[in-house]
């Protein structure tokens, strides 16, 4: 039995849960490689021309490992209860996998969260691991011990970021779905060029959740979307720490265009770009449109530190 596990959408929420639980449990698993070419162009002919880019992404994902594994892990989240609920992608991605791959046999393993009806994280690896063949003792065991393994990697990377926080230098804060922002054909090239360009990213992704959520009222006290509102909390928290910021979502986000329209609206004092993703070819303008906006930076900075002497 071997488990194909996409590497993209929630698997860069819940990735060290998810090897962790199946590594306990002793089940074979397989993720798939980092976005290329072929996966995202894989994807694009798989998908509806309206989904966004990282849906198209995650049926490349998904194209890719059908015939590698016995099942497709593919989770279905309805939302996270008081915290929010989630973009309509991830409450439909399971029957648009079903539904896409249908005629090639597709087998998918899922976890279904949906605190209307109770079905919380635990009840949801509960069964995974029942029909897997494992005794709950034993699923509950691998549970607890992914739960940590999860929340230990979330502490390292935070504490990783105090300290970028620290240093000195041009900081850039990058507000995007975590799924974007790691992704090596998307959200890798900023992030790289950045830093070679001079610039430290940090990343709103990585911040205390609870707390996030709680700050995020500071800038909206009405958004529906506990992923948005982790992202502005975020944002709230270290706005005063970084020197501009960049909005990075995949076109066409509809919760990200809501958002990001209020942030431009509410959030004054930084310079902001705005980067909306499409998966194309060619990363000249890219590059030039970040090169401008680091520039734009530095002679800021500059204009304020001839004032200040
Ligand atoms: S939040 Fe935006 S990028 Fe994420 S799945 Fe929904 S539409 Fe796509």
């Amino acid at each position: 039995m071997k488990i194909g596990i996409p590497r993209a959408f929630l698997y860069y929420k819940y990735h060290y849960l998810w090897e962790t639980f199946f590594e306990e449990l002793g089940i074979e698993y397989i993720v798939s490689p980092y976005t290329n070419r072929e996966i995202y162009k894989q994807g694009s002919i798989w998908a509806i021309d309206e989904a966004c880019l990282s849906s198209k992404i995650y049926l490349g994902h998904v194209d890719y490992l059908i015939d590698k594994c016995d099942y497709v892990l593919v989770p279905r989240v309805f939302g996270y209860g008081t915290d929010g609920t989630v973009c309509t992608k991830f409450q439909a991605i399971y029957d648009v996998v079903k539904n896409t791959f249908r005629d090639r046999n597709i087998k998918i393993l899922f976890y279904n969260i949906n605190p209307k009806e109770t079905a919380n994280e635990f009840r949801a690896f509960l069964k995974i691991g029942k029909f897997l063949g494992k005794k709950k003792a034993a699923i509950t065991r691998a549970y607890v011990i992914a739960k940590q393994s999860q929340k230990m990697h979330q502490e390292m990377d935070l504490k990783y970021q105090e300290q970028l926080l620290e240093k000195d230098g041009l900081k850039i804060l990058l507000v995007g779905h975590q799924y974007n922002v790691y992704d090596r054909y998307i959200g890798s090239p900023i992030i790289q060029y950045l830093k070679e360009l001079g610039a430290t990213p940090i990343i709103a992704d990585i911040c205390d959740k609870k707390e996030a959520r709680e700050a995020s009222k500071q800038i909206s006290e009405t958004l529906p979307w506990a992923f948005n509102k982790e992202l502005v909390g975020a944002l709230a928290i270290y706005k005063d720490q970084v020197d501009g910021i960049i909005l990075m979502s995949s076109f066409p986000c509809g919760p990200d265009s809501l958002v990001n329209e209020i942030i431009i609206r509410r959030v004054k004092g930084l310079p902001m770009l705005n980067l909306i993703l499409d998966g194309q070819d060619g990363s000249a303008g890219l590059e030039t449109r970040l090169e401008s906006f680091i520039d734009i930076i530095k002679l800021k900075k500059e204009d304020e530190y001839e004032r200040k002497n």
